[in-house]
Formats: C-alpha cells, sequence, structure tokens
C-alpha cells in the first residue's frame, strides 16, 4: 500500500543516515576510549580513578551499540538463524537489565521448549533494547518491566487476516508506565515519530521494531492504557523442523511419500 511503500522509502534514508552516523560515532568512541586508558594508567588518585571507570564503561557501553547500530543499518548483517526466544533473552539479559536502569524492576516469565524462530539475532536484540528502552523512560517513578515468551496457534480467528494459520511464538515487554492514547498507538512504528523531548527521543526505535517483525514474516502489536502501561507484543512464525512438519493437520507418513 501507499503507507508501507512510504514506511520503506524513509527506513531506506533512515538506514544511509544511521550507517553514516554509526560510523563516525564508532570513530569518535575509539578516540575517547583510547585516551581513558592513557589516563588510567597515570592516576594515583582511587577517586578519580572510579570515575574515569565509570565513563570507561559507558564508552563500551556506547561503542557496542553503535556496532549494533552499523549492523543493523547495512542490511547485509541480516543472518536469520533458528533460534529460541527464551534463550536469546537470557543470553541478553544483562545488557537489558542495565537498560532498565536502577529505579525499574526486570521481570522474566519464559516459558521453556517453545518453537524455535528464524530470526537475525542481533536484529531481535535491538528490538528488545528498545522495547525495553521505551518501557523505563515510561516509567520516571520506577516500577515492573515484564519479558514473556509464549505460544500461540492461529487458526482462521481475527489476528489471522493478517498472519497465515499456523503456530508462532510471542515475545511481550509490558510496563506499567505511562501509556499512550489511541493517536499515539496509531503512529508510534512510524519513524521519526516522538514524543519525547528534543534530543531524548528519535523515533527510530519501534520503526525499527516494526521493520524487524516485517523481515521475520511476524507482526508488531501495541496494547496501551493511558495511566496504566504498555504491552509490545511481537508475534513470530514457529520454524519447525522437517519432522515435524505436518500437512493441513495431517502428519505426513513416509510411506505415503513413497
Ligand atoms: P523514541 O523512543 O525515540 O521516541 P520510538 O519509535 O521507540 O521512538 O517510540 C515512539 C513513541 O512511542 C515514543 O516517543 C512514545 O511516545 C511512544 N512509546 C513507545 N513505547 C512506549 C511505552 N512503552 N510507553 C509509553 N509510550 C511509548
Amino acid at each position: 500500500s501507499e503507507d508501507s511503500f512510504r514506511q520503506a522509502q524513509k527506513m531506506e534514508a533512515v538506514g544511509q543516515l544511521t550507517a553514516g552516523l554509526a560510523h563516525d560515532f564508532n570513530n569518535l568512541l575509539t578516540a575517547i576510549a583510547g585516551n581513558l586508558e592513557r589516563l588510567q594508567a597515570r592516576l594515583e588518585q582511587p577517586d578519580l580513578r572510579r570515575r574515569l571507570d565509570v565513563i570507561q564503561i559507558a564508552a563500551d557501553r556506547a561503542a557496542h551499540l553503535t556496532r549494533q547500530l552499523l549492523a543493523f543499518a547495512r542490511k547485509t548483517a541480516l543472518d536469520p538463524k533458528p533460534i529460541d526466544l527464551s534463550d536469546a533473552v537470557l543470553g541478553f539479559v544483562d545488557l537489558l537489565e542495565t537498560t532498565a536502569g536502577s529505579g525499574v524492576e526486570l521481570r522474566l516469565d519464559l516459558r521453556r521448549r517453545l518453537p524455535a524462530c528464524l530470526v537475525d539475532r542481533t536484529h531481535l536484540e535491538s528490538a528488545l533494547l528498545n522495547a525495553v528502552a521505551n518501557a523505563r523512560d515510561a516509567m520516571p517513578k520506577g516500577g515492573e518491566i515484564t519479558i514473556a515468551t509464549s505460544r500461540l496457534h492461529l487458526n482462521g480467528d481475527a489476528l489471522s487476516r493478517e498472519l497465515p494459520s499456523g503456530d508462532y511464538v510471542v515475545l511481550e515487554v509490558r510496563d506499567e508506565g505511562e501509556g499512550m492514547p489511541p493517536s499515539v498507538v496509531a503512529r508510534a512504528a512510524e519513524p521519526f515519530f516522538t514524543t519525547k523531548s528534543q534530543g531524548k527521543g528519535t523515533g527510530l526505535g519501534l520503526a525499527m521494531v516494526h521493520g524487524f517483525l516485517q523481515q521475520s514474516r511476524g507482526r508488531l502489536e501495541i496494547e496501551s492504557e493511558v495511566g496504566r502501561g504498555t504491552t509490545i507484543r511481537m508475534i513470530l512464525p514457529a520454524h519447525m523442523a522437517a519432522s515435524e512438519v505436518e500437512t493441513r493437520g495431517e502428519l505426513v507418513e513416509p510411506a505415503k511419500l513413497a
């Protein structure tokens, strides 16, 4: 449609802009980190050293994020593999906790033995990071962020008008923050749409999540209520091993294939 064409065009422009910026940032951060290291080696006062350590940690994290951004902007880095969503969350939980910050509690509600999803791990991690950063921003007075995984089977109900019937895996990021009115929900995934003050928001986070889900043949759902909180729901198709695939609900028996 016209809308998704415009969205794709905007994302293309964003990709080029991001690649350029991330590249420059990476160079700057390398210079910062290099000088820090020299300073640290020469400082006697433990108090000052501790401050430099904090700067170092922040610089390392910024460098890590820029590399991720660079990988995202260069679509060549796309490398879908079968991934267990619960494992992916667990493997990434340290950075998510750092992002959530000290005033916010991160709670995990992860199902075991989910079907795998065919996704690019870096994109999945970026999507999670963005959702968690938004949840944190929505709770300036603190609260709880829940990351939950589950499975979902669709067969001809309302949702499957946009998604084919079949098995799906769901990744939710829920918060107890300020929420959004319907007019904001409707535009939240648009590139450059932000309600955050200048310098704080780019309006690219949910656009990135949306792009990730489109590329993975999934769907993004946003449920929100002002004053109660928000749920970001990422629905991803289950990637069945050949031995698990059923045809029209009927298991194909090897004998019939011969
Ligand atoms: P940014 O975070 O840079 O503003 P996003 O695309 O991630 O860009 O989000 C767009 C807008 O959607 C935000 O500015 C905010 O108004 C709204 N939003 C996103 N996530 C949440 C959330 N968890 N709670 C409340 N509002 C949200």
